[in-house]
């Protein structure tokens, strides 16, 4: 498993943040596939990261968040788009392509529920609406109330 893949979503995303912002000094590799730097977060004082690109758990950083524990943090995510700013430019990129699949598929899905809708028959339509009006939250029972005068009071 690649580095990015060991680190949990939010990880992956606030370490571009940090890579993003030019948090990341002194980055040097070490050893092939090694790589050192002092990452700048939070504290006034920059956490010591060293990344181990071939065994991501293997990798090191001072942080509360992963200090003696086998866990991928946004420091040592951030490192490694320093080390390789190509990746990040591919996770970026995988990140719009996704977000313009889901809005794709949205689309999709609107376009087929009207299609659905307009091909109903009266009573099956009034069988949804009153499925809607009693089973949905309760804002949407009374607005529609609302919208329809049927309030007495
Ligand atoms: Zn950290």
């Amino acid at each position: 498993m690649g580095l990015l893949e060991c680190a949990s979503g939010a990880s992956v995303w606030r370490g571009y943040d940090y890579y993003n912002e030019k948090k990341v000094k002194n980055l040097t590799e070490t050893a092939s596939g090694v790589f050192t730097a002092d990452v700048f977060g939070t504290a006034s004082e920059p956490y010591v990261v060293e990344i181990d690109v071939a065994h991501p758990r293997k990798s090191t950083c001072n942080c509360p968040h992963a200090d003696g524990k086998r866990i991928v943090c946004k420091h040592m995510v951030a490192t490694y788009f320093a080390a390789y700013p190509e990746e990040a430019v591919r996770f970026y990129r995988e990140y719009l392509k996704a977000q313009e699949e889901a809005e794709q598929y949205e689309e999709e899905l609107y376009a087929r529920v009207q299609e659905y809708v307009a091909h109903m028959k009266k009573n099956e339509l009034q069988q949804a609406l009153l499925e809607l009006l009693f089973d949905g939250p309760e804002w949407q029972f009374e607005r529609f109330v609302r919208d329809h005068d049927l309030d007495e009071y």
